[in-house]
């Protein structure tokens, strides 16, 4: 059975301990030790090293204590938002917040702790179970870095839930596919006041390029944004540099080649507008553009077995279990691209990536007991 008090007492020790992005060390060594005291087979990866972190993902996993189930794969991520410096949870009734100036940490160790918790259990109980991965990433909230590098070829599992999102009604089974664009516009300097129109101001090239974009709600499934824009030195300089950042989101990825096409062709458009002669000599601005895909989307089904695991589990407990588009990229886009049929579980998190996140005790306990109903139920899907 979940034990609800020893449940909290791992998630109070799991959020005091700061973990911003690529700072990882000090929860994943946490984590380690705890593994150890399960008994349970465990490694740090390289993923670490390749992008600049304390640590790599840490990867576990149960071996079959019956091998007609099948395997399944669980996953949370290690890292949290800032503002994180002393977090000092603070217990309301059933509901554990932040002190109000830090994030709580909930997301996603709500997750971390729901799995160990299951484990627990399994162990406890003697629930009978197929071969189980456990994946601990790193660098989740900064582009999916850690589950980007992961080595795919060492999971049996098939299936693969992440322990990443609000309501544990609603499991994210769909999310857009999603670029990150850099832009660079170089413009030609001149005094402002002396002699501008020997200048190209790189700001208005690219105040006239986004006024003629598209942006921000696209169509139902599409979504463009400029985030920030830098460029200029002094009032009294035609400013001859503007770097912008932007994304662009959709669930179909010929809507977001469209739209980040739309968005370079309105820089492009402006080049031959500023152009000009000056003491003889042609001057034109020019343009570069970075574009990087952040996440592939992904869809899976209604019908698929990830979907009706967890549904059916659901349903076991009473509670009724609904699908949702998620907005943004989760691991579950980076299992998906590599052949692990995922979907997003909730945990009961609140107002996250705020400093007024918080969690529900009741919704902890109900996340693991969701947890070990749906390996229960795992049962009945074979190993395949
Ligand atoms: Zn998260």
């Amino acid at each position: 059975m979940v034990n609800k008090d020893r449940l909290v007492k791992e998630f109070l020790n799991l959020v005091k301990i700061e973990s911003l992005s690529k700072q990882e060390g000090q929860v994943a060594k946490y984590l380690e030790g705890v593994l150890s005291s399960m008994g349970i087979e465990h490694y740090l990866d390289n993923a670490g090293e390749k992008i600049g972190g304390e640590c790599g993902n840490l990867i576990a996993r149960i071996p079959a204590t019956n091998p007609n189930y099948p395997a399944l794969l669980f996953s949370a991520h290690m890292d949290t938002v800032g503002p994180v410096h002393g977090i000092a949870p603070m217990m309301d009734g059933d509901i554990i917040r932040s002190n109000g100036s830090t994030v709580l940490g909930s997301d996603d160790k709500s997750g971390i702790v729901c799995i160990l918790e299951c484990l627990r259990v399994l162990a406890e109980d003697k629930i009978p179970h197929g071969h189980i991965d456990i994946v601990f990433d790193v660098a989740e909230e900064i582009g999916l870095l850690g589950a980007k590098h992961l080595d795919f070829s060492q999971f049996q599992a098939k299936m693969a839930f992440v322990l990443d999102d609000e309501d544990i009604d609603r499991i994210t089974n769909r999310a857009p596919s999603a670029n990150r664009m850099t832009y660079e516009i170089r413009g030609v300097e001149a005094h402002a006041g002396m002699e501008p129109q020997k200048g190209i101001s790189a700001i208005e090239v690219a105040s006239r390029a986004i006024a003629e974009m598209t942006l921000g709600r696209i169509d139902q499934e599409t979504t463009a944004n400029i985030g920030t824009i830098n460029g200029g030195t002094a009032t009294n300089i035609v400013a001859n540099y503007v770097k912008i950042t932007a994304e662009a989101r959709s669930h179909d990825p010929a809507k977001l080649d469209a739209q980040c096409e739309h968005m370079k062709q309105a820089f492009l458009n402006q080049l031959s507008r500023f152009e000009k002669t000056v003491d003889g000599r042609k001057i034109t601005p020019t343009f570069m553009e970075d574009r990087q895909q952040d996440f592939v989307a992904m869809s899976v089904p209604e019908s698929a077995p990830v979907f009706q695991l967890v549904k059916n589990a659901g349903k076991r407990m009473g509670i009724e279990i609904t699908a949702k588009s998620g907005g943004g990229g989760t691991d579950g886009n980076v299992y998906n691209l590599h052949g692990i049929e995922s979907v997003v579980v909730g945990t009961g998190m609140k107002d996250v990536h705020t400093v007024k996140e918080y969690i529900a005790i009741s919704d902890l306990v109900l996340c693991a007991r969701l947890l070990v109903t749906m390996v229960e139920e795992s049962a009945k899907y074979g190993n395949k």
